[in-house]
């Protein structure tokens, strides 16, 4: 049975790629960092019914002495680096931590598979929003970068130590570009959550409007289920690489909102409200990726329609809130 090491269990990610790990025959550690409210950090792991198939560990990401006993101690096969100061938002906030986590946490997993485990294989969650400011649309691996947040930033960093730890080191490296991608476990903070979870509470009279920042900007949004899928099969070819992963269609935050009123029977234009206060001092205007490399190399395609996606967010936030 292949052992696999993940960061950010318990996160979106984290949680979907446990399901599909487990359900391939691997033993999976998740790191999680100590909390005051481990009570309820197993909540995404719990949603999915795998907390208790998955074996915990304490460690931070910051900490490169908990990263180097961890893989001494259970010699995983695949490491996968999900966990992140992962908000663009807080970002801007927090741009000291976010570099710290995002981008050096990238560089102590590094050094500890160099250190402990070097014969092990290695994904890093890089990120669209590195492309920010867009050289050329669609967006593919060879496109030039152009960062628009300390977020941004930080995920380069570590995108390019991948890259480089790959080459200096021969280390099997691979970074995947992931577009937005999202699901019922997504984070409140984002606005596919914040839109389904806004929508939910109208349907049910919990909520009379929900306001929102820039409706204009455009993303390539994905189901997480689906992404992670393409992180395992990058860690399956002989050679590391770097991917991007999207579906190849863009749209407004206005219409993954109508899609989602829609879901529900409502009509959006009654509850909709923006709000300056929640623009952002920069702002990545579209996104859209060509997974045309992800396809042919790794023979990988999403399977859930932005339709579906909201559809499934919605009915997900309905059945919480109605608990
Ligand atoms: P989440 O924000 O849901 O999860 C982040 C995870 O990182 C959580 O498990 C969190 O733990 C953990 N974490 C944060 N700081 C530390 C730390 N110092 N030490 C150890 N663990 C830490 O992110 P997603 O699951 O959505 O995304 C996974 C990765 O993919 C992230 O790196 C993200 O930036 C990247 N990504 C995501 C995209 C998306 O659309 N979802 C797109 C492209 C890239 P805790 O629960 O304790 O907070
Ligand atoms: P990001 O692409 O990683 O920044 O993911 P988000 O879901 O946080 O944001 C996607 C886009 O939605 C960005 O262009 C935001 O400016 C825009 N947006 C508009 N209103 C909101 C909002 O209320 N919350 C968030 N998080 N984003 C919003």
């Amino acid at each position: 049975m292949p052992t696999a090491f993940i960061t950010g269990i318990t996160g979106q990610d984290g949680a979907y790629l446990a399901k599909f790990l487990l359900g391939k025959g691997y033993h999976v550690i998740g790191m999680i960092r100590r909390s005051a409210s481990s009570d309820v950090i197993g909540e995404r792991l719990r949603w999915l019914d795998v907390l208790d198939k998955v074996t915990l560990v304490d460690g931070n990401l910051t900490d490169l002495s908990s990263l180097i006993r961890l893989l001494q101690e259970h010699k995983p096969e695949e490491v996968y680096n999900l966990a992140a100061q992962s908000f663009v938002a807080t970002s801007w906030q927090q741009p000291l931590v976010t570099g710290n986590v995002t981008g050096l946490g990238v560089v102590n997993m590094l050094e500890a598979v160099r250190i402990a485990l070097p014969e092990a294989r290695f994904y890093q969650a890089s990120s669209s929003e590195m492309f920010g400011k867009v050289q050329a649309v669609p967006q593919s691996e060879t496109t030039p970068f152009y960062p628009r947040s300390p977020y941004a930033a930080a995920k380069l960093y570590g995108h390019w130590m991948t890259v480089n730890y790959r080459e200096s080191f021969g280390l099997h490296a691979s970074s995947g570009i992931l577009f937005n991608h999202e699901s019922p476990l997504r984070g409140i903070e984002f606005v596919t959550r914040r839109i389904t979870d806004g929508v939910a509470r109208i349907k049910l009279g919990l909520k009379d409007r929900l306001t929102l920042g820039n409706t204009a900007a455009k993303r390539d949004w994905g189901h997480a289920g689906d992404y992670v899928e393409a992180m395992w099969l990058m860690l399956q070819q002989d050679a590391a690489d770097d991917y991007v992963i999207a579906t190849g269609r863009t749209a407004s935050v206005e219409e993954f909102c109508r899609l989602s009123f829609a879901a529900a029977g409502l009509a959006m234009d009654d509850y909709i409200h923006t709000d300056p206060a929640l623009l952002r001092p920069a702002e990545v205007e579209l996104l859209l990726g060509d997974p045309g490399k992800a396809a042919r190399v790794l023979g990988w395609k999403p399977r859930v329609s932005l339709e579906e996606l909201a559809a499934e967010m919605v009915a997900a936030d309905l059945k919480r809130l109605s608990r």
